[in-house]
């Protein structure tokens, strides 16, 4: 069936193409097309525009319809480009955005594009050295319960590069994710977070739990469990006071193993909260299967309640839900007072936000634990007695 497909594009390509034209089989799946005399460099818009049509037009293969779609890289000599290779290299960069893009569709190489691509490479190479040199911190945020007291603390990393300065977790955690630089990585949070979780509950009269933020690749490996075990046995942090925050893209693939590697987690007596709920695939048949402990809401529901109506409904109606499904509910992102004296009255658990206190480093944790908070009902920021 392949080979008919293969054959049936490049005799689709051909027709829709000038006698003097090239059409050639790069290898795969990939055709490169050469037109050599156009008049004018938007003229290549009406070619594309007919390719991606007729590629896309239904296939017939004994007796079946398939359907398939194209993705267009374009790139054009502007003088700079040395040799053919270049000229293919620059489409190719420019055909990986298009299908990036959503297929069915065209992009231009830009430098710009070109600029990113270099940028991920170098960003790529300074992760592998960071790994090897730990230039890794984490920084922690405190959980407080509606009670006022810390119940626990986000574990979330930093990276501090000794010529670029901070690189936040946002702009380098995908990428050690598509490299699998994530599973060393996480590794080294998961040692380094329970360590100082035991460090922090012996100072404490309360216990305080650990939030680890945990890619999905690490979850669907097959060692994943064992390296929970055995970062807990070496540490001695009891499983209770161990919060694993997934997102919502885990259960996108191969849910089954999710869940159960779930409930193996939630078996040692670890917990599960699910990250940034309300952003992604927020599938509600999936939570009802999923063995959580609790929902962090994503911060981008706390908005100014007081006038987004909207906003205000829907955390209302997630902390409705997730108390009759039995969950706990966390708001992230809390940043004022009038956020905060909004949400109490929602009988939400647990608040994290700017306006308690920002992530900070394990020393500085220390002295905040030291100093009761008080959570007053007044628009001032929560005060130190
Ligand atoms: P997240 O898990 O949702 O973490 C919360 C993010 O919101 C943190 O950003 C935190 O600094 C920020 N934040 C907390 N309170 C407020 C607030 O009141 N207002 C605003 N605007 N932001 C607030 P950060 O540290 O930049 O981390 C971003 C994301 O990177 C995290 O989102 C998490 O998904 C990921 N991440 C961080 N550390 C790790 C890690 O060790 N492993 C993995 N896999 N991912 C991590
Ligand atoms: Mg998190
Ligand atoms: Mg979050």
């Amino acid at each position: 069936m392949g080979d008919y497909i293969l054959l049936e594009v490049a005799k689709r390509l051909e027709e829709e193409l000038r006698p003097w034209d090239t059409v050639a089989r790069f290898g795969g799946d990939e055709f490169i097309v050469l037109l050599p005399d156009l008049a004018h460099e938007d003229d290549v818009l009406q070619v594309v525009e007919r390719l991606l049509a007729r590629v896309s037009a239904p296939y017939w293969y004994r007796s079946n319809e398939l359907r398939i779609t194209a993705s267009i890289g374009i790139a054009t000599n502007d003088g700079t480009i040395q040799t053919p290779r270049q000229l293919i290299q620059q489409a190719d960069l420019a055909m990986y955005k298009a299908k990036r893009r959503g297929r069915n569709t065209f992009q231009w190489y830009t430098d710009e594009l070109n600029r990113k691509v270099t940028e991920r490479v170098n960003l790529r190479h300074a992760l592998q050295q960071a790994i090897e040199q730990e230039q890794f911190e984490l920084h922690y945020q405190p959980q407080i319960h509606h009670s006022g007291r810390v119940a626990g603390v986000e574990a979330l990393i930093r990276w501090y590069h000794p010529e670029r300065g901070n690189i936040p977790p946002g702009q380098f955690i995908p990428l050690a994710e598509d490299t699998g630089q994530i599973i060393p990585i996480s590794e080294w949070v998961m040692e380094t977070a329970c360590r100082d979780a035991v460090v922090l509950n012996a100072e404490s009269a309360t216990p305080i739990t650990m939030a680890i933020n945990v890619s999905p690749m690490q979850l669907q490996r097959p060692g994943f469990l064992d390296s929970v075990k055995q970062v807990l046995a070496r540490s001695g942090l009891p499983p209770a006071l161990l919060e694993l925050e997934l997102t919502e893209g885990v259960l996108m693939d191969s849910a089954e193993h999710t869940i159960q590697a779930l409930q193996a987690l939630r078996q040692l007596g670890v917990h599960i909260a699910l990250d940034d709920f309300g952003t992604g695939f927020s599938s509600l048949s999936c939570l009802k299967r999923l063995p959580i402990n609790k929902l962090k809401v994503d911060r981008s529901f706390v908005g100014d309640e007081a006038v987004d109506s909207r906003d205000a409904a829907i955390v209302e109606g997630v902390v409705t839900m997730a108390d009759k499904l039995g969950l706990e509910v966390l708001i992230e992102g809390v940043e004022t007072a009038e956020q905060f004296h909004f949400l109490r009255t929602l009988q939400c658990d647990h608040f994290q936000g700017y306006y308690f206190a920002r992530p900070m480093a394990l020393s500085a944790l220390k002295a905040y634990l030291k100093t009761p908070l008080v959570v007053v009902a007044s628009q001032e920021s929560p005060t130190s007695l």
